[in-house]
C-alpha cells in the first residue's frame, strides 16, 4: 500500500536513515533507500519520475509524491559570471539565489526567507515587506539547482541573500546539518549572516557547529545603528556585541563583522576610531562592503580611496580587515540588491 497524505513534507532534506524508513513505510526493500538518497542529492531528481533505477509500476504508484525542488523562473548572467536565479516555489512564491563563481571556488548565496521583515534602510529585500520563512528544503535545494546549473560542485553557502536567517533558526540549521551531511559541504565554508536576534547567537553557540558567523555591525554607534536598522532599537548595540563575544567565548569561532561604507555617513575615520574601541580585544574581523546602489535611497557608495582610507584606519587600531567587493552588481545581484524580481 502506498502511504500517501494530503499534507505531504518533500523528501528533500531527509537523512539517509530517514529516507531509508520512508520507502520501507511505503513497502519497499532497505535498499531503495539509498537509491534515493543518491538520486535527491547527487542525481538532481526533481519527481519520482526521473528515477528510472526505480520499478515504473512504483514510480506510477507514488505519482507527484514531492520531491521538494523549485523551478528556474529566470536566470540572469552578470559580466563577471555571477548568475542570479528567480527561483519558484511550490506556492508561486519567489525567490533569488546566487551562484558566483571564482577558479576554486562555487559559492552559493542563500535565502532564509521570502522577503524580510528586518527592513533595513540600505536594502532591496526590505523594500519589499516580508512573506514567509524558507522550508530546510526551500533552503538546500537552491544550493543544488546552482550546482547543476553549473555542473560544478558547490564548495561555500553564504546565508546572504533575502531574509534573516536567525529569524529562522529551526529551518535554517536544519538545512545546515543537510547541506554538510547530505550535499556534502563543509561547516566551515557554510556562513551564517544575521543582523542581531536578541539571544539567538546565544542560542547557536550551544549548537557547537563549525559553521562561520557574521553579524552585520553597520554603525560605530547606537544611535547610527538605529537610523539604518530598525529593530536595532530593541536590541542595542551594545547587547549585541556582548551576546557576540559570549559566542567566541562558547565556540572558540572568530566572528565576522559586516560594515557597510555609506559615504559621509559610517565611512569617517571617527567612525573606524569608535568602531575599533568597540571591538578592542575581541577575536574578530571586519568585512567593509560598500554600498550598492538601490533605487529607493540615495546613499553614496565611496570612492575607492575613501575605502581605503577606512581599512587603513581600522587596521591602525589593529583591527583584522577585509573589503568585500559584491560580485553581480549589473545583475542587481550584489548584497542588499536582491528583491525577487527581474528589475
Ligand atoms: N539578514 C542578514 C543577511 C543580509 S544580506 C544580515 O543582516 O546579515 C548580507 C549583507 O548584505 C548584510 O550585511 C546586509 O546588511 C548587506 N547589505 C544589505 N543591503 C546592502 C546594500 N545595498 N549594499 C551593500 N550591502 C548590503
Amino acid at each position: 500500500m502506498t502511504l500517501i497524505t494530503s499534507n505531504q513534507t518533500p523528501l528533500l532534506g531527509l537523512s539517509l536513515t530517514k529516507l531509508t524508513e520512508w520507502v520501507q513505510q511505503q513497502g519497499q526493500p532497505t535498499y531503495r533507500g539509498k537509491q534515493l538518497y543518491q538520486w535527491i542529492y547527487q542525481k538532481g531528481a526533481k519527481s519520482f519520475a526521473d528515477i528510472t533505477v526505480f520499478s515504473k509500476q512504483w514510480r506510477e504508484k507514488i505519482g507527484d509524491f514531492p520531491i521538494g525542488r523549485s523551478v528556474i523562473h529566470h536566470r540572469s548572467v552578470a559580466p563577471d559570471a555571477t548568475v542570479k536565479y528567480l527561483l519558484q516555489l511550490s506556492d508561486g512564491n519567489i525567490i533569488e539565489t546566487v551562484g558566483i563563481p571564482t577558479h576554486k571556488r562555487l559559492t552559493v548565496c542563500v535565502s532564509s526567507q521570502v522577503g524580510c521583515p528586518i527592513a533595513c534602510d540600505f536594502c532591496a529585500t526590505g523594500k519589499g515587506g516580508f512573506t514567509r520563512n524558507l522550508e530546510a528544503h526551500e533552503i538546500i535545494d537552491q544550493a543544488l539547482t546552482v550546482q547543476e546549473d553549473f555542473e560544478r560542485r558547490v564548495s561555500h553557502i553564504v546565508f546572504m541573500g533575502m531574509g534573516e536567517p536567525l529569524l529562522n533558526s529551526k529551518n535554517v540549521l536544519s538545512a545546515v546539518r543537510s547541506l554538510n551531511q547530505d550535499v556534502g559541504i563543509g561547516q566551515r565554508w557554510i556562513t551564517i549572516s544575521t543582523v542581531g536576534i536578541r539571544d539567538r547567537i546565544r542560542q547557536l553557540a550551544q549548537h557547537k557547529l563549525q559553521v562561520t558567523l557574521a553579524v552585520s555591525l553597520h554603525a560605530s554607534n547606537q544611535r547610527l545603528r538605529e537610523s539604518l536598522i530598525p529593530n536595532a532599537k530593541s536590541y542595542p548595540l551594545a547587547d549585541l556585541i556582548a551576546e557576540c563575544r559570549e559566542y567566541v567565548k562558547a565556540t572558540k569561532r572568530r566572528i565576522s563583522f559586516e560594515y557597510i561604507l555609506l559615504t559621509g555617513f559610517n565611512d569617517l575615520p571617527g567612525h573606524a576610531k569608535e568602531l575599533a574601541k568597540k571591538l578592542r580585544g575581541f577575536q574578530c574581523h571586519v568585512n567593509l562592503i560598500p554600498y550598492n546602489p538601490i533605487s529607493e535611497v540615495d546613499y553614496q557608495r565611496p570612492t575607492q580611496e575613501q575605502i581605503k582610507n577606512f581599512a587603513n584606519a581600522l587596521e591602525e587600531q589593529n583591527i583584522a580587515v577585509s573589503i568585500r567587493y559584491s560580485r553581480g552588481l549589473e545583475a542587481d545581484a550584489a548584497c542588499g540588491q536582491l528583491r525577487g524580481s527581474r528589475i
